[in-house]
C-alpha cells in the first residue's frame, strides 16, 4: 500500500492554507509528503511574483519553498553599505504593484526589501511560504507526473515546479591560493558581516563590479587603509541619483496614471540601450565619451586614471553607474592594485610583483555563480538526468524557461533572459504570464505534463546565438555573461518588448502535450531519496 491517508489538512503552524498531506512509505518507516499543484523555489521578485499571479488567478494549491527566513531574495541578502538598484525604482518594481513612495531614483536595498515584504502581505501569499526550506533535490517522477522535492525540512510533491532561485543568489568565492588560510575577517559582499567594525582597519576589497562600486565609497572614509584589487576596470557613467520630492510622491499617490507615465517613459528610454548593445555596438562610442569625461572630471592623477581606463568596448561587461566611486579612489588611504594576487597569507595579501600588504579584513566582491548555479545539480528530469548533465555545452532553455526532458519545469529568468540595460522585473513578469497561460492550457486539455520539444529548444537557441554574434557582448571581453565554453548563455539579445511578445501566450505547438497518465499521490517515494531530513541540504 503506497498511501494510507489522503485527508485535507489545515497546517496551522507554518501556514493557514489547506494542504494535501499524504502519509507515504519511506525507507523503513513513513513520512508526510505535502502535495501541491505548483511548487515555487525562492521568495524574491520571481517567486513572489509567481505566487501573487497564481493567487490572483484563483489557484491556492501552491507552496513557496524559501531557504532564507524572509522574503526579498537579492534584497534580503545584499545588505552591504550603499546597496541600491541601478535601474530606476519606478521601473524596477512590479507593474501590478506600483509604489508611489520610492524615495530616490535608485532606491536603497531596505526600501526594495520592504516593498517586497509589503507585496507578500498585500497579495496574501505569505501563508504559502515555507521559510527555512532549502530545496536539496527535485526529481521528475514519470509514473505520477510529479516533481518529488526534497527540502531541508521534509518532502513535497508538485505537478509543476517553478525555479525562482535567482541568477545572482550564490556568492562566488574565487580560487585564490591561501584564501582559506587567511586568519583575519573574510566575507562576501552578499553576506556582509554587520557585526564586524571596519573602522581603522586595513581592508582589502577584491573585485570592482556592481557591488564594490556601491560599498567602497561608503567604507573608504572610516577604514584605515583600503586596497582595491582590480582585474579589469569597469566602464562607469554618471548615476544621477536624485531624491524624489514629496510633491512628486503626493502626485503619484493621487494620480497613479502619472506614475504609470513615468514608468513608461523610463522603459522606452532604457530600451534605447538595447539598440546600441545588441544592434549597433559602434553607438557605444558616444557613451564611452561620456564615461571618459566622467573619469577625467573625477580623477586628476594620470597614473590612477590610466589604471581605471577600460580597454574593451563599453557594454561588453556590465556598465556601472556611480558618482562617488572615482572620488573614493582618489583618497589618500585608498590604493588601486592592478597586479594579480599571487597568494593570501594569514595576515596579508601578496601580489605578483612581490609586494606584501598587511590586511585585517578581506571583502570579496567577486560576484555569483551564474551559469554554474549549484541548484542545477539538484534538479533531475527524465531518466534522472540533472540540469547540469543536459547543459554540458552551457545552460540553454526554450524562452529561458523550459528545458527538454524536464517536464512541467519552469526556470524563472533562466538562460538568456538577463539584461544589460533595463529591469529584470520586466522579464520576470513576461515569464509569469507565460507560465500562467501554460497552467490554463494544461487545465483545459486535462494534461498531466508538457515537455518542450528538443527541436524547438535547439532552433530557438540557434537563433539566439546567431543574433548574439553581432552584439557588443561578442566583442571580445571576458565576462560573467559567458559560460565556460565562451557562449553567452546569460543575456537576452534583443529588445525586451520582443521577449514580452514571445511569452505572451503559451505555445503548445512547441511542446509535447502529455495526457494525464496516472492519478497523483499513488507512488512510493523511497526510491527518490526523499527520506525526511532536517537542517541544510547534504551538499550545501
Ligand atoms: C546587489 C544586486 C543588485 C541588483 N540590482 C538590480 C537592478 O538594479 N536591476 C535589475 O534589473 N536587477 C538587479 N539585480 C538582479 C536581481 O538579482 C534581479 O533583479 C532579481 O532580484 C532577481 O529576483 P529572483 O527572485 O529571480 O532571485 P533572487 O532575488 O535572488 O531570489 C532567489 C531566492 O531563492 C532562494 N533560493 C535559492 N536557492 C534555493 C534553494 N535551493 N531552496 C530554497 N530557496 C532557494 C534564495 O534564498 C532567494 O531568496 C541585482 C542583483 C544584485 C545581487
Amino acid at each position: 500500500m503506497s498511501q494510507i491517508s489522503d485527508a485535507r489538512y489545515a497546517n496551522a503552524t507554518s501556514a493557514q492554507v489547506e494542504e494535501d498531506i499524504v502519509i507515504e512509505p519511506a525507507g523503513d518507516g513513513w513520512e508526510r509528503v505535502r502535495h501541491v499543484r505548483v511548487a515555487i523555489v525562492g521568495a524574491g521578485f520571481s517567486g513572489l511574483g509567481m505566487a501573487i499571479k497564481l493567487k490572483q488567478a484563483g489557484l491556492d494549491d501552491f507552496v513557496v519553498l524559501e531557504r532564507g527566513d524572509d522574503v526579498g531574495g537579492t534584497w534580503r541578502d545584499n545588505t552591504y553599505p550603499g546597496a541600491a538598484c541601478d535601474v530606476p525604482s519606478h521601473l524596477y518594481s512590479f507593474s501590478f504593484a506600483p509604489n508611489p513612495h520610492w524615495s530616490r531614483t535608485y532606491s536603497p536595498q531596505r526600501e526594495i526589501r520592504d516593498y517586497l515584504r509589503r507585496a507578500a502581505d498585500r497579495f496574501g501569499v505569505r501563508p504559502h511560504i515555507r521559510f527555512g526550506h532549502e530545496v536539496c533535490d527535485a526529481s521528475w517522477d514519470e509514473a505520477t507526473q510529479q516533481w518529488r522535492i526534497t527540502t531541508a525540512q521534509g518532502p513535497f510533491a508538485a505537478r509543476v515546479l517553478v525555479l525562482g532561485n535567482g541568477p545572482l543568489a550564490e556568492p562566488s568565492i574565487p580560487a585564490i591560493p591561501g584564501l582559506d588560510r587567511f586568519a583575519g575577517t573574510l566575507f562576501h559582499s552578499a553576506r556582509w558581516d554587520h557585526g564586524h567594525d571596519l573602522t581603522g582597519e586595513r581592508v582589502a576589497v577584491i573585485g570592482t563590479g556592481a557591488s564594490a562600486i556601491q560599498f567602497v565609497p561608503q567604507i573608504a572614509p572610516s577604514v584605515g587603509r583600503l586596497a582595491l584589487f582590480q582585474r579589469t576596470p569597469p566602464w562607469i557613467v554618471p548615476r544621477l541619483d536624485r531624491p524624489i520630492s514629496g510633491r512628486r510622491r503626493t502626485l503619484f499617490r493621487a494620480a497613479p496614471i502619472a506614475q504609470r507615465a513615468q514608468r513608461t517613459a523610463i522603459y522606452w528610454q532604457r530600451e534605447l540601450g538595447a539598440l546600441a548593445l545588441v544592434y549597433r555596438p559602434p553607438m557605444m562610442k558616444a557613451a564611452e565619451k561620456i564615461a571618459r569625461a566622467h573619469l577625467e572630471a573625477q580623477v586628476a592623477d594620470p597614473a590612477l586614471r590610466a589604471k581605471l581606463t577600460p580597454s574593451y568596448t563599453m557594454g561588453c561587461k556590465r556598465i556601472l553607474l556611480s558618482d562617488d566611486f572615482y572620488p573614493a579612489l582618489t583618497r589618500d588611504n585608498v590604493e588601486v592594485v592592478t597586479d594579480h594576487i599571487r597568494e593570501v597569507r594569514a595576515q596579508s595579501i601578496v601580489t605578483e610583483d612581490g609586494i606584501e600588504r598587511p590586511i585585517d579584513t578581506i571583502i570579496l566582491a567577486t560576484g555569483f555563480h551564474v551559469t554554474d548555479n549549484p541548484i542545477y545539480q539538484r534538479v533531475h528530469g527524465r531518466d534522472g538526468r540533472a540540469l547540469t548533465d543536459a547543459w554540458r555545452e552551457g545552460p540553454s532553455a526554450y524562452l529561458g524557461a523550459a528545458v527538454a526532458g524536464f517536464p512541467n519545469l519552469f526556470i524563472m529568468i533562466g538562460p538568456n533572459t538577463g539584461l544589460g540595460h533595463t529591469s529584470m522585473v520586466f522579464m520576470i513578469e513576461s515569464q509569469l504570464a507565460y507560465i500562467l497561460d501554460c497552467l490554463r492550457v494544461m487545465d483545459r486539455r486535462g494534461l498531466g505534463a508538457v515537455d518542450v520539444r528538443p527541436d524547438a529548444q535547439d532552433a530557438y537557441n540557434d537563433e539566439l546565438q546567431r543574433r548574439m554574434r553581432r552584439t557588443v557582448w561578442a566583442s571580445g571581453c571576458a565576462s560573467w555573461y559567458l559560460a565556460a565554453n565562451g557562449r553567452n548563455t546569460t543575456l537576452w539579445p534583443g529588445f525586451t518588448w520582443e521577449y514580452r511578445l514571445r511569452t505572451r501566450r503559451f505555445d503548445p505547438a512547441n511542446y509535447d502535450m502529455i495526457p494525464k497518465t496516472a492519478p497523483i499521490n499513488k507512488r512510493r517515494l523511497s526510491s527518490y531519496g526523499v527520506g525526511s531530513q532536517s537542517g541544510a541540504c547534504y551538499d550545501a
